[in-house]
């Protein structure tokens, strides 16, 4: 054997020596750590017998602790975002959903008092309708983020109410699969969050938010309720600014009455009047002072509840207006580049595809592959080679010759 194929064996061996100790200390280190999260789980209703039985060969999974610290609503510019979250596909789907579920949404929404359409498109976002669950089996993620990264104390409490779930048996052990932080069903609720809040909706006795649909409008519709609906008021409205305006008087939080935004010289985008009531509205600059403004309602505190993230808020509100026929935005987001459509990025994949890169399937989902092959396209066309994907881009590729011409 040469030298240099012995060397290269030698540290193979060392290297595989390595990762199987380095196996072994963490499921030392889990193993310490289940035992105390057994003793743990005593104070909290569970006995030892049932932690044992639903805890049987349980094994970490480090994979989910890269997403700890990605929250992609925090870092895509706010019209990427919107752009695929409110796109004609999620509307039309939307529309179809409504109808389909229409006993079960028009129960949740008169047992709750609240937005019919706001329910539905909590669901689009959340899962897709139903199509986008997550996969990995919850109790694996939360014991994991248990013992492991920095939010151990949030996640053991989850961890213990997904015990608690599967001990009350409203739902199957080998059904229970979400997001890597433990969201399930088609609302993704977190296990603290059934635990309060998820009700039977379709009368079977049991809250299912998995295979039964109108359990998870009605538990979404009961979330809004408990988080401060307002029946009948609308979640805001989009609005002009004056030509001059102090925008520091911005923030969702920052709530005056209507008169007093009335007085300052804003009105709203679709020409309806703005009522100069005592109801309090914040002003929301998702975007800063020269992208679409809104006036925002006790409503959109509601849905902020739900996932707390103005941006997400936003989404689901704009979603919801759409469901109810509104066209979408009436000013233009800040920027020559907009946002792609998921319709979109599935063809920005086949483009990318064709010219040889790596993409996997055309899902419309934007992971590192399609980053790179965004990055490589980019630059090859003397734009900035980032991994963003805008409206330039596609239509760039759509009518550029590729590089193997
Ligand atoms: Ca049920």
């Amino acid at each position: 054997m040469p030298i240099i194929r012995r060397f290269c064996a030698a540290i193979f061996l060392l290297a595989a020596a390595a990762g199987a100790a380095q196996a072994a200390t963490d499921d030392t280190r889990f193993g310490a750590c289940l035992s105390s999260l057994r003793n743990e789980a005593a104070g909290k209703g569970i006995s030892a017998g049932t932690f044992d039985n639903l805890t049987r060969g349980l094994s970490p999974d480090l994979s989910v602790l890269e997403f700890l610290d990605y929250q992609p609503e925090f870092r895509a510019p706010i019209w990427d975002y919107l752009a695929s979250l409110v796109d004609e596909e999620r509307v039309t789907d939307g529309l179809a959903m409504r109808e389909k579920w229409a006993s079960a949404l028009t129960d949740a929404a008169q047992r709750y008092q609240v937005d019919p359409e706001t329910v539905i498109a909590i669901w689009g976002v959340e899962s897709n309708y139903g199509r986008n669950f997550g996969k990995r089996p919850l109790l694996t993620s939360l014991g994991t983020l248990s013992c492991y990264g920095r939010r151990q104390a949030y996640f053991r409490g989850e961890f213990f109410s997904t015990l608690k779930i599967l001990a009350s048996g409203d739902i199957a052990p080998e059904r229970l699969v979400g997001s890597w932080a433990g969201a399930f069903g088609h609302t993704q609720f977190m296990p603290s969050t059934f635990l309060r809040l998820a009700v039977d909706g379709d009368g079977d006795g049991k809250r299912d938010l998995i295979d039964s649909v109108p359990d998870a409008l009605a538990s979404t519709a009961h979330f809004l309720r408990r988080a401060g609906w307002r029946k009948g008021e609308p979640w805001g409205y989009e609005v002009i600014l004056p030509a001059s305006f102090d925008s520091s008087l911005n923030g969702r939080r920052n709530k005056r009455p209507l008169a007093y935004w009335v007085s300052q010289g804003l009105r709203r985008a679709d020409g309806q009047p703005l009522a100069a009531t005592e109801a309090g509205a914040g002003l929301l600059l998702p975007a800063g002072r020269h992208g679409p403004a809104f006036l925002v309602f006790a409503n959109f505190d509601a849905i902020y509840g739900y996932n707390a993230a103005e941006s997400y808020a936003l989404a689901i509100a704009l979603l919801a207006d759409r469901l109810k026929g509104s066209k979408g935005l009436l000013s233009a987001w800040p920027t020559d580049d907009p946002g792609l459509s998921r319709q979109e990025r599935r063809e920005l994949q086949t483009l990318l595809a064709a010219r040889g890169h790596p993409i996997g399937e055309i899902d419309g989902m934007i992971g590192a592959n399609l980053r790179q092959a965004i990055e490589a396209e980019k630059k090859r066309l003397g734009l900035p080679a980032d991994g963003r994907a805008g409206q330039k881009l596609l239509r760039l590729l759509r009518t550029a010759p590729s590089a193997k011409n």
